[in-house]
């Protein structure tokens, strides 16, 4: 696989400050694919030094002018379609067949998305008004400065189009760290910045681990705001720094998202869907609707389908993406089986000798105490729990420290959404609402701070100035 061994720094590839390296590592065969360099601080402060100089230019660059070199980055990636899928699954890996499906069909649905959410921050930035009368004042929003951005590899280009293209809409430049699993796709997004024409020292990409590098950006006194999506535990951690130092912070973190089948539902679909939510990218997503509650009187029915919807996915699904991740998924299937939960499908027992696969698994007889009911398994594990009534549906959805998403299914949509609106969580599908990329999508509770997609995601990036007259 290709790999830069520079850092994309000021608009071009720079070698790195360091000589230590990261391994890039397939893990559906576990062989390593590529290195990248590992950042160090002095990498960090160059890249900021960069951006911080950038910046007065390019939040003085005119709304038409910074939508129009967005929408030349969506040009990029939906023109280098086929790369981008095939680098995504080569670090994020994915079996045999599915890979080809993968090469086959979907690089242009993959791709076409975050291209659609690069166009709909160029048309944002084109038509949002930065100005405002709000009687004797004039109030103008402005990019709040230099944004450290630092993502997770679950998504990988998601994840950083997310980021990158508010900010780069709002005015704001930026200075990203990849997760060290997927460097591979955050450096074809450099190049894809690249040839869109941004300015040099408006992007700027350090790759390395996450408490070198990416702690390094967090601290840094020339970064004005962090942007982190990752884990609740290096969120809290990243959060308190931003804190002390009265700077600006967006988190998006775990979930342990309730999918809530009312009696009144079409059990068969919800049960379906519901399941195909969780096996969908192995598990790894973090607004997966890991725990399935169900009616008493529809459990064992409920069970079973969800048993069989998981055999069908057999070896259809890819790895987890690294060793750590295999040996943590497994960890928490064992421990679900020791508290007392029954596995109806699935197990902690390796499928393959080589590659980090986890059996799609299915748990019954789940009480809302237990750890696989509490923690984020990030994996394709999915909990059965019965409820007795609505008020205990929704005490069992609400009852854990994180509020991401979540899905209510019902004969009517306003039985459903009566029920939605009394859950403490970001995102609510309704008998299977399809995703929106421009819904704000961010955690109530522990699930985080802030939103992005959208107009919700655009003002992260923004401050406001009000002059009097
Ligand atoms: P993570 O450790 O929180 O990583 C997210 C990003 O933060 C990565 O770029 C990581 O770098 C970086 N990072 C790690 N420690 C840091 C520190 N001290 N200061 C600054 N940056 C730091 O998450 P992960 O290891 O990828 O996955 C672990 C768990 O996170 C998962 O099991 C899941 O619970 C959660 N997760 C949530 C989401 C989500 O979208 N909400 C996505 C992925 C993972 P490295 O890559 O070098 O570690
Ligand atoms: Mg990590």
């Amino acid at each position: 696989m290709k790999a830069h061994d520079g850092m994309y720094i000021d608009g071009a590839w720079r070698p790195a400050a360091g000589r230590d390296t990261i391994p890039v590592v397939n893990p559906a065969d576990e062989q390593i694919i590529a290195h990248v360099p590992a950042g160090t601080a002095e990498d960090v402060d160059a890249a900021v030094r960069a951006a911080r100089a950038a910046l007065p230019a390019w939040a003085a660059t005119a709304p038409a002018e910074r939508a129009a070199r967005i929408a030349a980055l969506r040009d990029v990636l939906v023109a280098r379609k086929d790369e981008i899928a095939a680098t995504i699954t080569a670090e994020l890996g994915a079996p045999l067949p599915f890979s080809q499906a993968v090469h086959a069909g979907a690089p242009v649905l993959v791709a076409g998305s975050y291209a659609e959410l690069a166009a709909s921050y160029a048309e944002l930035a084109a038509s949002y008004a930065f100005e405002e009368k709000v009687g004797n004042s004039t109030v103008y929003s402005e990019p709040v400065g230099v944004v450290g951005a630092i993502t997770p590899w679950n998504y990988p280009l998601h994840q950083i189009v997310a980021k990158a293209a508010p900010a780069l809409a709002a005015g704001c430049t930026v200075v990203l760290k990849p997760a060290e699993d997927t460097p591979l796709t955050a450096q074809l997004f450099a190049e894809a910045v690249h040839e869109a024409g941004v300015p040099a020292g408006v992007f700027n990409l350090v790759t390395g681990l996450g408490p070198v590098a990416g702690q390094v950006l967090a601290e840094h006194d020339g970064v004005d705001l962090v942007s982190f999506t990752g884990s609740t535990a290096v969120g809290k951690q990243i959060g308190a720094t931003a804190g002390a130092a009265v700077k600006r912070v967006a988190l998006e973190l775990g979930g342990k998202s309730a999918n809530v089948i009312l009696p009144s539902a079409d059990l068969a679909k919800a049960v379906a869907v519901g399941v195909a939510n969780v096996m969908g990218n192995s598990g790894q997503t973090c607004s997966a609707w890991t725990r399935m509650l169900v009616h008493t009187s529809q459990y064992d029915e409920a069970v079973a389908l969800a048993a069989e919807a998981a055999a069908k996915y057999g070896d259809r699904i890819g790895p987890l993406v690294n060793a750590k991740q295999h040996a943590r998924v497994r960890g928490y299937i064992e421990k679900g089986v020791a508290e007392g939960a029954r596995l109806v499908a699935g197990g902690p027992e390796a499928p393959c000798e080589q590659g980090y696969f986890v059996s799609p698994t299915v748990f019954a007889d789940v009480t809302p105490e237990m750890t696989i009911a509490q923690e984020e398994i990030f994996g394709p594990v999915v909990s059965l729990i019965r409820y007795e009534d609505e008020d205990d549906a929704l005490r069992i959805a609400n009852g854990t420290v994180y509020g991401l998403a979540g899905a209510v299914w019902a004969g009517d949509e306003v039985e459903a959404v009566a029920f939605a609106r009394r859950m403490d969580t970001g995102q609510v599908d309704i008998n299977g609402g399809r995703f929106n990329p421009l819904a704000p999508f961010g955690g109530y509770k522990q699930s985080g701070v802030g939103r992005e997609l959208g107009s919700h995601g655009l003002t992260e990036y923004l401050q406001t100035k009000s002059l009097q007259f």
